[in-house]
């Protein structure tokens, strides 16, 4: 068993944090989400299917978690503009911002670089990498008023070593350890803004059978089963850990 295995969070280790998760409403996000919830955090589901975001909604509030809000957003076309109204959003309604689960991402095509269509790789770079960019931007505000903010990006295997016909999404990934290890030296020793990135390994998702259409999907655990990794870096228990790129599994 691994520590991160072994870890045993407190029910109440997200107690009256504040905490954003993008693509909440399937696969990961949506596991994320409800744990976070579960664990005491109110929990902004952003994503762009809005009747996905409700059923996890919905299940939060059935369960007698905090209640959380929904925040309906394409990362593909959102501007700095719609970034600037979640802040606003944010702060107006809840005060402060605790965490930041950059999780939505999207796959595109597998296929070479050298038939790679550009307006593709500019989809993916743009989901994967600058939306993040962007939404960490204008939340960096909120997260500072927080005494024990954490932000997590959502990496990959294919994002430390390159392989073949995974085209952007593997660059985006590249993109993404980057864009976190930049941040994290920004802030290390001048904020108390944690930030690090979880690679969540082979994963019983829609995007991995999207990936891996021949694969037995009974091989991979599902979502819940890989959300130690997720809590420990969001809670307190992960305070000093920095620039980090850790495994789920
Ligand atoms: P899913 O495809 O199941 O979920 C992706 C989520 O991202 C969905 O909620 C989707 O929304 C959302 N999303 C996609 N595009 C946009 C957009 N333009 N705007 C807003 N939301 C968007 O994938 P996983 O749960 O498998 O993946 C979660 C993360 O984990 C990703 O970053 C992925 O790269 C990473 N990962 C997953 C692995 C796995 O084996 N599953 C392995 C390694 C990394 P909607 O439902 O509306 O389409």
């Amino acid at each position: 068993m691994t520590a991160i295995e072994k870890y045993q969070p407190s029910q109440d280790l997200l107690k009256n944090r504040v905490i954003l998760v993008t693509g909440a409403g399937d696969g990961i996000g949506r596991a994320a989400a409800k744990t976070y919830a579960a664990h005491g955090a109110t929990v902004i589901l952003l994503g762009r299917t809005s009747k996905k975001l409700e059923s996890v909604y919905d299940d939060i509030v059935a369960q007698g978690w905090p209640q959380p809000l929904i925040h309906p957003l394409d990362l593909e076309l959102a501007t700095p503009e719609d970034y600037d109204q979640l802040a606003s959003a944010i702060h107006d309604e809840l005060g402060h911002l605790d965490g930041i689960l950059h999780n939505a991402s999207m796959l595109g095509k597998r296929t070479p670089i050298a038939n790679y269509d550009v307006n593709t790789w500019c989809q993916v770079m743009h989901v994967n990498v600058t939306a993040q960019f962007m939404l960490t931007q204008a939340l960096l505000p909120l997260l500072e008023k927080s005494p024990d903010a954490s932000i997590i990006f959502t990496s990959s295997g294919v994002g430390r070593k390159g392989r073949a016909f995974w085209g952007a999404y593997a660059v985006s990934k590249f993109a993404t350890e980057g864009l976190m290890e930049v941040l994290a030296d920004e802030l290390d020793g001048i904020s108390s803004i944690r930030v690090n990135c979880i690679n969540p390994g082979a994963t019983r998702t829609r995007m991995r059978a999207q990936a891996y259409p021949a694969e037995d999907v009974k091989k991979n655990p599902h979502p819940e089963e890989i959300m130690n990794l997720y809590l420990y870096l969001m809670g307190p228990d992960s305070q000093g850990v920095q620039g980090q790129s850790l495994n789920a599994q």
